[in-house]
C-alpha cells in the first residue's frame, strides 16, 4: 500500500538520517544550524516535520481530514499515534501512507527553499 518511495523516507526520518542544516552545520558543512524555512530554530528531524511553523499549519489543515491528535510533536509521536488508533490495519495503512505523502511533502518544499 505505501508507496516504498515515502516508507523509505520516514524510515529515514525516524531514523534520524536526514542531512539537516542542524546536523550539517555540527560536521562544519552549513555555516549555521538554522530551519531553512523558518529561520527560528535548529533544523533537527522533529523541528522540520513536526514544530516548525510551516509544518504545523500543514498538519493543522491535513487534522482536518485524518483527525490526528494535536498532540503530535515528533515522529515517536505520530508512530505511538497510528499503533494505538483504532483502525483496522488496512486503514492504518493508508494513514501511515498519508503521513508519508505529508513527510516527504514538507522535505521537498525544505530543498526548494535551499536550492
Ligand atoms: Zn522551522
Amino acid at each position: 500500500m505505501t508507496v516504498p518511495k515515502y516508507r523509505f523516507f520516514v524510515w529515514l526520518v525516524m531514523k534520524k538520517r536526514l542531512q539537516t542544516t542542524a546536523k550539517l552545520y555540527r560536521i562544519g558543512v552549513s555555516e549555521n544550524s538554522n530551519c531553512l524555512i523558518c529561520e527560528q530554530d535548529d533544523e533537527t528531524e522533529d523541528h522540520l516535520m513536526f514544530q516548525c511553523c510551516y509544518s504545523q499549519e500543514v498538519w493543522r489543515r491535513i487534522n482536518r481530514w485524518l483527525q490526528i491528535g494535536s498532540q503530535i510533536t515528533d515522529v515517536d509521536d505520530i508512530v505511538q499515534w497510528i499503533t494505538d488508533c483504532r483502525k483496522t490495519k488496512e486503514q492504518k495503512e493508508i494513514l501511515a501512507a498519508a503521513i508519508g505523502a505529508v513527510i516527504y511533502h514538507i522535505w521537498w518544499v525544505r530543498n526548494q527553499v535551499y536550492n
